[in-house]
């Protein structure tokens, strides 16, 4: 079940799951899958998981950092008061999304893109995920245990418009090239691609799940999901 054609890492085995109904099996073919430990039925959850990290879309225009809600068209953007960063409203200013992010804006004076049609809010996204690394190490390892497939993806498009969006807004725009490599963000930005899911029953935004990532095909699934925004978790059923 759920396996992802060369979409996982072909080792080490790890015990990703913490679930008394999943393990997590190694193929030299398609790297690691998740295997049942005992017959599930339809309609079993097979797990319930929280993102290990959740942003705005690749190449996201102008949104609210707070509830990722579309705000191009919008004329009169209300800002975080303060980092400044544009939300829809107060009520956004305390998301535990932008949570993430605030102070660290706010001590490193880094500022919203100007451009009116920048297309650089996801890299807000990219650097949730960067912040990981110091707040959070073991999710961020769990992160980067993810597959990027730099490799195939340097030769495509999205690697040179994240080289342009992301890499030299986070190392050079904001000033934090000696935080982060261009080699860790371009590989953030890969794991986000290769193995993030298009969540949101309002606003799409992305989320990282570190073993529901597994439970992606490109068969016929076997598996179906539900996802509660409010609790940031998704839920994974046999179908
Ligand atoms: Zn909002
Ligand atoms: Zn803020």
């Amino acid at each position: 079940m759920g396996r992802k054609r060369n979409h996982q890492k072909k080792s080490p085995a790890v015990d990703a799951t913490d679930s008394p109904l999943l393990s997590c099996q190694v193929s030299p073919v398609y790297g690691r899958y998740l295997c049942t430990k005992v017959d599930v039925q339809k309609g079993d959850l097979l797990i319930k998981e929280k993102y290990l990290v959740a942003g705005p879309l690749s190449l996201s225009g102008v949104v609210c950092i707070g509830c990722h809600s579309d705000l191009s068209k919008k004329f009169f953007r209300f800002k975080c008061t303060k980092c400044s960063w544009p939300l829809c409203a107060n009520k956004c200013q305390k998301s535990p999304f932008h949570a993430i992010e605030c102070q660290f804006l706010l001590e490193h004076k880094i500022l919203p893109p100007e451009e009116p049609d920048s297309v650089s809010y996801g890299a807000i996204t990219v650097l949730r995920a960067c912040l990981l690394k110091k707040t959070k190490p073991r999710e961020y390892s769990k992160l980067m245990g993810l597959e990027a497939h730099n490799d195939i993806r340097k030769g495509l498009p999205l690697w040179d418009a994240n080289e342009e969006h992301v890499v030299k807004v986070i190392r050079d725009e904001w000033k934090l090239g000696q935080d982060f490599t261009a080699d860790e963000i371009h590989t953030i930005c890969g794991i986000l691609e290769v193995n993030g899911f298009e969540i949101g029953d309002v606003y799409s935004f992305l989320g990282l799940f570190a073993v529901t990532s597994m439970l992606a095909h490109d068969c016929v699934p076997n598996a179906t999901h539900f996802e509660n925004i409010d609790e940031g978790v998704m839920e994974r059923q046999r179908r």
